[in-house]
């Protein structure tokens, strides 16, 4: 299969592992943002062939691990208030809220759906025209251009019934929070490459001017990754900073210029709210007024409240690099899939989850 099976060659690998052994002389952190990319460096177990200098820490690239419990309390109020449908990608269902989750409060008789799609959401407020019908939209850049196309193709169909709860956050600004904690330990950044195929690079030059990082945009494969890793390792045994794109074959420099567009017609950049890290200026997306009668927060009046999280779950300092999910007291005992403590052991992009499925054996 063209730019799969050759990004998962076992000689390629070796080759790549051996340039970076060869390359690394010295200790390196290096942070991947995407939660995609950390379940693959996982379960492929490049984890443990990389030189044992080289630390990769897991990033905040998780959408659902950066979704504020206040949100999904919002999400479960109108699950459970409005007499409406809540659509939701399925990996929110379990994650906790502050007193259930929301296949809890399906399994208590709240009309919650998953859905793949919020096109499909549409649809289904036109099906059902007496009932209103929310989607749940979380996530980062990716997920941006379809949650907004959404509010488009209802507002061209005169669908009075369709609204969404947005929970959008932005993958720089989460960089630059990092980089600017007195804590911080990232040396270098492997950037998702999904994001960049819809935003494109020019973002990131300012984050490499202003902090001095090497950032490397890079893919989700064995091959992309060690790849990345190696491009960044060489910046930083020659004391370079730049932005480097190892995902050449998708990402271009300007991005997906008509989502990018579809984006900016619904959506403003506004502060936000990251779960186990705190708020982030200018580092989410909020309906603008053009578009504020599908805004469900708006329609429902509901003001976002700041709830305190679970004291028990270290995800904010896995996310921000400082720890990872062996260092968890709860990790495996308190905290599995089937009973989370956070929401990194939920997602299939959570960083404890990519530990609990993948690593475990090899630790034990
Ligand atoms: S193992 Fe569970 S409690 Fe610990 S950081 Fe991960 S999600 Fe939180």
């Amino acid at each position: 299969m063209k730019y799969l099976t050759e990004y998962r060659n076992a000689g390629v690998v070796h080759e790549y592992l051996d340039e970076l052994h060869r390359t690394t002389t010295r200790p390196w952190t290096i942070m991947e943002i995407c939660g995609g990319q950390t379940h693959s460096l996982v379960k492929n177990g490049i984890l443990d062939l990389l030189p044992k200098v080289i630390t990769m820490v897991h990033g905040p690239g998780c959408p659902v691990c950066v979704t504020p419990l206040g949100i999904i309390n919002e999400a479960i109020y109108l699950a459970e208030n409005e007499g409406g449908i809540l659509c939701s990608f399925g990996d929110m269902l379990r994650v906790p809220g502050s007193k259930k989750s929301l296949l809890e409060a399906k399994a208590k008789g709240a009309d919650v759906r998953i859905l793949y799609s919020p096109l499909e959401a549409v649809k289904l407020a036109q099906e059902h025209p007496e009932r209103q019908v929310v989607f749940f939209a979380v996530g980062f850049e990716t997920t941006a251009p379809a949650n907004a196309l959404s509010v488009v193709q209802a507002k061209l169909l005169g669908v009075k019934n369709y609204s969404i709860l947005a929970s959008h956050v932005l993958v720089p600004p989460a960089m630059e929070a990092i980089l600017s904690d007195p804590e911080n330990v990232i040396d270098a950044f492997l950037a998702a490459g999904h994001v960049c195929t819809i935003m494109g690079t020019e973002e990131y030059f300012p984050v490499v001017e202003k902090y001095q990082v090497p950032i490397v945009i890079t893919g989700f494969e064995p091959v992309d990754l060690l790849q990345g890793i190696l491009m960044a390792v060489r910046q930083l045994e020659k004391g370079e900073a730049k932005l480097e794109n190892q995902y050449a074959r998708v990402v271009q420099r300007e991005g997906n210029l008509l989502a990018q567009q579809t984006i900016g017609k619904v959506f403003e950049v506004a502060d936000r709210d990251w779960r186990g890290i705190g708020t982030i200026p200018m580092s989410g997306y909020e309906v603008n007024e053009s578009y504020a009668e599908f805004d469900a927060r708006r329609r429902f009046n509901l003001h976002l409240q700041a709830v305190a999280e679970n004291k028990e779950c270290i995800a904010g300092t896995i996310m921000k690099g400082l720890q990872k999910p062996f260092d968890c007291p709860n990790f495996g005992t308190k905290c599995t899939p089937e009973h989370p403590l956070g929401a990194p052991m939920v997602s299939s992009e959570g960083a404890c989850a990519a530990y609990f499925h993948f690593a475990r054996a090899a630790a034990t």
